[in-house]
């Protein structure tokens, strides 16, 4: 048996809470995270019929990509769909869990998923985040920095796109004396000054990973007082961030395009803007509501943006750069909980993790 904690803890080693943004909610949302497990539903919204459905199935655990709190709720009484699932779920003893822009903002999450049934290829973050990274540097005496470079990598320090346990060492003199309530472990208490020979290592540690490895320092290394530094950093971390561009093998007619679209992410209704006079190849996406991407997929040289939510107003300023593909909203990430099954399957065989049979949309199309 897994607890709710220990299923989802596998999501977010994956796609850290500290990775959505600040109007989210994602995480454990109802339940209780030491209840065991029987089995899990996965879903894209949480309606009243998911929840009847968990119960069907067996499955006490919920786990969607859309949160169903955003803010505090300050009455239960049943008045609004909101209230009636919480209700529903509590009384049933089902836990809801939700990974949103987490999932978003993860380079395998959401838009990789789009971009796989895509067949996009060379892909990258369409808008990496800033401001994430940090260079960590500390001092140690040359005999103690494999240890701690191995706490420190265990940690999340030192991962640069697709490579790890990355560092730099620089030798150097560091020079100390100890009060008389010091215990160094190099010279005495009061004693005079020294100079050892220290290895400076530098790593690269993003935000969410930070008090892990600091944690992690301060077990490795044997000094009473060590001495460190966090520089943050501006750089972008390629790594993460908002949409996706890439791609396709070989240019296709912008028609033809489209009809590969409506295939590969099934939609009754694309809304698009005008064609452009060249051929489809480069690709932008974003799952969700990506309309605040549109000059980055410009920038990126997209010949083709497809998101959904585009208002009216906002189609205009496709303005013959790019065309915009909006597909919906649901439909843009109809395959969210595939990215849940993998990682959920390859941690957990063997348990029960099942996909929703009900269709969540609330947006219907008469054709
Ligand atoms: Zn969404």
């Amino acid at each position: 048996m897994y607890t709710v904690k220990t299923i989802t803890q596998a999501i977010e080693q994956m796609a850290p809470l500290a990775w959505q943004e600040s109007y989210d909610n994602s995480g454990l949302q109802v339940g209780d995270p030491h209840m065991d497990v029987k089995g899990v539903l996965l879903c894209l919204d949480i309606t009243e019929a998911i929840i009847e459905e968990a119960i069907a199935k067996n499955c006490n655990l919920v786990i969607a990509h859309h949160p169903l709190l955003f803010s505090g709720l300050k009455s239960i009484t049943g008045s609004t769909y909101v209230e009636r699932i919480v209700m529903k779920a509590l009384q049933h003893n089902i836990a809801l869990y939700a990974a949103h822009t987490n999932l978003d903002n993860w380079k395998q999450g959401v838009n990789a998923k789009i971009a796989e049934k895509l067949g996009l290829q060379q892909t990258q973050i369409l808008a990496p985040i800033s401001q994430a990274l940090n260079l960590l540097y500390c001092y140690a005496p040359a005999a103690m920095v494999p240890k701690i470079e191995a706490h420190l990598f265990e940690a999340g320090a030192g991962q640069v796109g697709n490579y790890f346990n990355c560092s730099f060492q620089v030798e150097g003199l560091g020079a100390f004396q100890g009060n008389e309530d010091s215990s160094p472990l190099i010279g005495a208490a009061g004693g005079p000054r020294e100079q050892v020979a220290e290895t400076r290592i530098e790593v690269l540690v993003p935000n969410h990973a930070l008090i892990k490895v600091l944690a992690a320092l301060r077990t490795a290394h044997e000094y009473e007082e060590i001495a460190y530094g966090i520089v943050p950093l501006k750089n972008k971390n390629q790594d993460l961030g908002a949409g996706m561009i890439g791609n396709l093998a070989e240019a296709m007619p912008a028609e033809a395009f489209l009809k590969h679209l409506k295939a590969a992410l099934p939609t009754s209704c694309i809304k698009y803007t005008e064609l452009l006079d060249r051929p489809i190849q480069r690709v932008a996406v974003c799952g969700g509501s990506g309309s605040f991407l549109l000059k980055d997929a410009i920038q990126a040289k997209a010949d083709v943006f497809i998101t959904s939510d585009f208002k009216y107003h906002q189609f205009f300023d496709a303005d013959k750069q790019v065309v915009i593909a909006d597909i919906g909203h649901y439909e843009s990430e109809q395959f969210t909980v595939e990215i849940f099954y993998s990682i959920l399957n390859e941690k957990f065989p063997n348990f029960a993790i099942l996909y929703s049979e009900r269709n969540t949309n609330p947006v219907n199309y008469f054709i």
